[in-house]
């Protein structure tokens, strides 16, 4: 392909949204243009890519047994109400009527559709174990579109859905998905980590999202380097250090006069914050519970939300901090009156916790010599893992240190259980002719989000550098003499025997200064560059250099040992 011929626009400038490189890079190699906040038009070097980490995608996916289908995007509002997802996906999801005042979603995923779509067609356990999957434009009304793709409002994704006849049998699908997860992320060229991560209320250890590490990263990971344990903080677990037992002094009420955060507290006492006992009042679902953990931690709210079963969990207004406990926000703690029914919930670090400062339930006022077994009425069953992890907590699996990175989420995969199925009664018969429900796992990839976090992982101060299996175009062959017929011949010759050896090869054929061509081609990262020009030919031949190599490992070979000199440069 000659550059001349293609709609390729390198910029000087960044772009003023971005903030992080792949999206400066993206933009300035000229991948994307942004058409608007958070949609994005893909010019033809970006398309290239897609199409390649689609091609990648498609053909893990076959290899996995998967098959391909596609569902619209403009899905009926009836099916978001069967499952109940109308209302629980809020504002999130676009939503339009058309002209008969049907209302629609655009899709922001499509487990109801395809439930629906299986459940009409699947009738005997015979046609099970069944996956589907599409590749297909997505939409999302995201509270803050940022990063470039990474966070858009329309995004390509691939999602596969299985459906089979028992828990059992779906662990079987769910693995093979699994591994065709790691391989798609391999052969694009990325170092993607299974995290464990939240399961709702399916629970069980089945979800399981893929990072990408990245310092831009807009998750956190807790990662224990002894185990490989890897967890999304949400659902990250640790162990707790064991107390000691010896016995403390009789609990006394001190007066903390304006001190109302623990940092204010604990300045005023002279004690480390994790002495401390945080006490926070929530509402579950319209009900008040105390939480309390260590006074150094955070409260974890999705733990918290699944430990009392709660659709919903909120830190309580001031009017209800009070009405909870007799005193405001700042002053309140574990130790409550006899006659109070207030529910108290903590974290499993304040198990036997003695000697602890907690707020004394009277404005203005602490407590100290806290014991938790003597003093406070919480029942066994209300101490749970309620906290964030945090680097250096101890891993629950090996005993080693965690530490805390960020990933930007690629994939994800879900075991579903019968939560669809069940609203939409897909049922198949068994070999006793009664009816049982299918059970449904779901897997996606975002497609646009995998493209640009190959170049965060995958750049320096010049610009991207492709891996091979995802570049636009793998050889990138500058012309420096685009008027001399020899180094034209050359160039050609060159660029057919790579095309027919399945390679990608774009000609620099522009009449542009040498500097320019090469700036360019390091800012795209074609993955290896080769030099044509008329001195070089004269003096030994045509000069190859790899992206992610520094000069001094360019070569020159004579034209006739070009080809094999690329070739083992891109394996
Ligand atoms: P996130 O937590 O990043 O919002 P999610 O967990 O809501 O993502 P899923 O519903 O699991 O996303 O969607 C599957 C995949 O689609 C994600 O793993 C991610 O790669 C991609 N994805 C999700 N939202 C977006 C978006 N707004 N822009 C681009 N890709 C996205
Ligand atoms: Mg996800």
């Amino acid at each position: 392909m000659k550059w001349s011929k293609l709609l390729i626009q390198t910029l000087r400038e960044d772009p003023g949204d971005a903030e992080i490189d792949s999206h400066r890079l993206m933009v300035r190699a000229g991948f994307v243009r942004k058409a608007s906040g958070g949609l994005y038009t893909y010019l033809p070097l970006g398309m290239r890519v897609l199409n390649k980490v689609q091609r990648i995608v498609r053909e893990e996916m076959d290899r996995a047994g998967a098959q391909e289908i596609v569902m619209p995007i403009l899905q009926p509002s009836e099916l978001w109400k069967t499952s109940g997802r109308w209302d629980s996906m809020g504002p999130g999801m676009f939503r339009l009527e058309d002209r008969g005042g049907h209302s629609f979603a655009l899709s922001p995923t499509a487990e109801e559709m395809v439930t629906s779509l299986l459940g009409g067609i699947v009738n005997s356990y015979r046609q099970l174990p069944a996956t589907v999957y599409q590749i297909q434009w997505k939409f999302r009304d995201e509270i803050r579109p940022r990063f470039g793709l990474m966070r858009s409002k329309e995004f390509l994704m691939k999602d596969a859905y299985s459906f089979d006849v028992s828990l059992d049998a779906a662990d079987a699908s769910y693995e093979a998905m699994f591994e065709a997860y790691k391989r798609i992320f391999e052969r694009c060229g990325l170092k993607a980590y299974p995290v464990e991560a939240d399961t709702g209320d399916i629970g069980g250890k089945f979800s399981h999202e893929f990072h990408v590490l990245a310092d831009s990263g807009e998750d956190g990971i807790a990662f224990c380097e002894g185990c490989g344990y890897a967890a999304n903080l949400e659902k990250a677990s640790r162990k707790v250090s064991a107390r000691s037992d010896a016995p403390c002094a009789e609990i006394e009420m001190v007066p903390t006069p304006g001190a109302k955060t623990i940092d204010e507290v604990s300045a005023f006492m002279g004690v480390p914050a994790a002495a401390f006992v945080k006490s926070l009042i929530y509402v579950a679902d319209g009900k008040c519970v105390m939480v309390c953990v260590e006074g150094d931690r955070d409260v974890n709210e999705v733990k918290l939300r699944h430990f009392l079963g709660a659709k919903k969990v909120e830190l309580a207004d001031p009017a209800a901090v009070l009405a909870a406990t007799g005193a405001n926000a700042g002053s309140v703690g574990p130790v409550k009156p006899a006659d109070s029914s207030l529910r108290i919930v903590c974290d499993l670090g304040l198990k036997g916790a003695k000697g602890c400062i907690a707020g004394a339930n009277k404005d203005d006022h602490h407590i100290k010599n806290l014991d938790f077994d003597r003093d406070c009425n919480i029942t066994e069953g209300d101490y749970a893992d309620l906290v964030i992890v945090r680097d250096g907590d101890i891993c629950a699996t090996c005993g080693g240190k965690m530490t805390i990175r960020r990933g930007i989420e690629v994939g994800h995969v879900f075991k579903l259980g019968t939560k669809y199925t069940s609203a939409f009664k897909a049922v198949y018969k068994n070999d006793s002719l009664e009816d049982r429900v299918m059970v449904m796992g779901c897997y996606g990839i975002g497609v646009s989000r995998t493209m640009q976090a190959v170049i965060e992982q995958s750049h320096d101060a010049n610009g991207i550098i492709w891996p091979s299996s995802v570049a636009p175009y793998q050889v990138c062959i500058c012309l420096l003499d685009p008027d001399d017929p020899a180094a034209v011949e050359v160039a050609q010759s060159l660029e057919s025997a790579l095309e027919e050896k399945g390679i990608d090869v774009i000609v620099d054929d522009r009449a542009e200064r040498p500097g320019v061509k090469f700036k360019d081609a390091d800012l795209i990262g074609f993955p290896v560059r080769v030099v044509v020009g008329t001195r070089g030919l004269s003096s030994g031949g045509v000069e190859i250099k790899r992206r992610r190599d520094d000069k001094s490992a360019t070569v020159t070979v004579p034209p006739a040992e070009a080809v094999e000199a690329i070739v083992s440069r891109l394996a």
